[in-house]
């Protein structure tokens, strides 16, 4: 019998759970543990910020469903990590730290066969002087709890506005190296579309901030895409839905400073400038959570588990390159820790081999450019494969690995909607593929240009609202669960 340890049940680790019980059976003991008793929808979190969905309409407790597919849930964070076991346990395994209310703080020793690291990122809010969710107009969407924070803000602000009071709105990019632009491109579209439902366009002003060197870089480059036919750019394609909605950007802006509502930030030219805002959603810097490990001597190996930004290594050529000399081949496509073949990290927990978006440094060196994003669809898509070849070797008692998904090979689809209901709604719907652009195979475009797309419409936003249902109905494990894709 294996024991099979899964940290985070977030998209990728509950994903990695879902399968890991169909393949497994219950001959093999699962085990999750998650400092958090809910599981959230993050991509809903947007609707909540805008007071469109309520907080129980994107999340649901973990436990009766864990405890209905017979897996072990400890609700804690780890903290350490021992894949050698120690001088006490001959077993790897995980030290955790307890988050429960009854047991907060207690720490235990999860031993396990198999360890999937799916814990994410960790906001790492404090990276930013200033950025504090919840003061001073701040605010977040990366979590519900800070979504309905956001919406109770936005709120204030609207009636601020009916009174006759005009009122900035500052969303984007809270750290020189922030990813996840597109959740914070979506945010602002249902900001727009919710001052524009309410008639207060007048009083609204909408400030896109931004890291990325062009508007729809994305993290990712920017994209060529086909729309209507034509070959166009996802720079213009952005550009237009900010020109339709009256939204201001500023680009090339790592923001270093926040305070008394007003946002410091430097620029790719050197130079030290300033916004103001009454309303502000920043993304933070994402990192590795800190965690650390050591050997069965009890000496610090953390260099040898993870990166320099805490997150894992694990199969991705990490040589040190000029961006020119980057190839889809350095990424990975197991998931797997190098040194510690059972340690696996799918999801955004794995250590990107180097960034997508060309790294740009300001006059005064500061590097000014979006970090990879690692959205919803690769997260599920890792997590999926990495539970089936833990199961497969499991049970084959051999590491196969026939199940690759590599993010230089990987499509990906990102719907971007903006207003709510059957007919009000739209959305940019957007496909890439690959994800990390292939100049070797695509020469032209970087990408295939057949599958790499563009289109603005009420359709997308319909697919949008279809996939919080859907993608609910897949993580509860209702009636052919796995039927649904990634
Ligand atoms: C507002 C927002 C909107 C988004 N919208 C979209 C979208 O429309 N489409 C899309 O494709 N992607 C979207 N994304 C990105 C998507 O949410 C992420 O790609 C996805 O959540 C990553 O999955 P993950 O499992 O790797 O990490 P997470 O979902 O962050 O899960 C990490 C898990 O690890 C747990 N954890 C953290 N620390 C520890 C620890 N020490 N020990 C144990 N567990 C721990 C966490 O509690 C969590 O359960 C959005 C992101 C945000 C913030």
């Amino acid at each position: 019998m294996a024991r099979v340890v899964v940290l985070g049940a977030g998209i990728s680790g509950h994903t990695a759970t879902s399968y890991l019980r169909k393949y497994l059976g219950k001959k093999h003991t699962i085990t999750v543990i998650t400092p958090n008793t809910y599981y959230n929808w993050i991509p809903s979190n947007i609707w909540v910020g805008v007071g469109r969905m309520k907080i129980d309409e994107v999340r649901f407790k973990l436990a009766p469903r864990y405890k209905k597919w017979g897996i072990e849930m400890i609700q804690a964070k780890a903290t350490n990590f021992y894949p050698e076991g120690d001088a006490e346990l001959e077993s790897p395994f995980v030290e955790v730290e307890y988050t429960s209310e009854e047991q907060k703080g207690q720490k235990e020793k999860v031993t396990y066969d198999y360890l999937i690291n799916a814990t994410g990122p960790k906001l790492n809010f404090a990276a930013t002087e200033g950025l504090v969710p919840g003061q001073g107009g701040l605010t977040s969407v990366c979590t519900y709890n800070h979504a309905q924070e956001a919406w109770e803000e936005l709120e204030k602000k609207f009636e601020k506005m009916k009174a006759g009071e005009k009122q900035t709105f500052v969303i984007g990019t809270g750290h020189p190296t922030a990813t996840c632009q597109g959740a914070a491109f979506e945010y602002i579209l249902n900001v727009a579309y919710e001052i524009k439902h309410r008639k207060l366009q007048d009083m609204a002003e909408l400030v896109w901030l931004t890291n990325e060197y062009e508007l729809g870089d994305f993290g990712m480059g920017g994209a060529f895409i086909k729309k209507g036919g034509y070959i166009s750019n996802t720079k213009l394609f952005t550009e237009s839905y900010f020109i339709e909605r009256g939204i201001r950007w500023i680009k090339r802006a790592g923001v270093k400073k926040i305070e008394n509502n007003t946002i410091y930030y430097e620029n790719l030219d050197g130079e030290n400038l300033e916004q103001k805002f009454d309303f502000a959603m920043l993304i933070p810097g994402f990192s590795g959570h800190g965690f650390k490990a050591y050997n069965k001597a009890g000496e610090d190996i953390t260099d040898t588990l993870f990166a320099p930004n805490g997150f894992m290594k694990v199969d991705a050529d990490y040589t040190p390159k000029d961006y020119d000399q980057w190839s889809v081949n350095d990424w990975p496509e197991t998931y797997q820790n190098p040194t510690y073949a059972n340690v696996l990290a799918p999801g955004i927990a794995f250590a990107p081999p180097h960034s997508i978006s060309k790294p740009m440094k300001s006059k005064n060196g500061t590097p000014i450019f979006p970090a990879p994003p690692r959205t919803g669809m690769p997260s599920g898509v890792t997590g999926k494969i990495t539970a089936q070849n833990v199961a497969e070797w499991i049970k084959s008692g051999e590491p196969q690995f026939k199940h690759r998904a590599s993010m230089g090979r990987m499509g990906a689809a990102c719907i971007v909607s903006a207003g709510f209901g059957m007919t009000h709604g739209t959305a940019a719907t957007m496909t890439v593929n690959p994800i990390v652009p292939d100049w070797e195979k695509y020469p032209d475009w970087g990408r295939d240009i057949t599958t790499t797309m563009g289109e603005p419409g009420l359709a997308g936003h319909w697919l949008k609202w279809l996939m919080h249902y859907m993608f609910l109905y897949k993580a509860k494990g209702r009636p052919f669960w796995w039927l649904i894709p990634e």
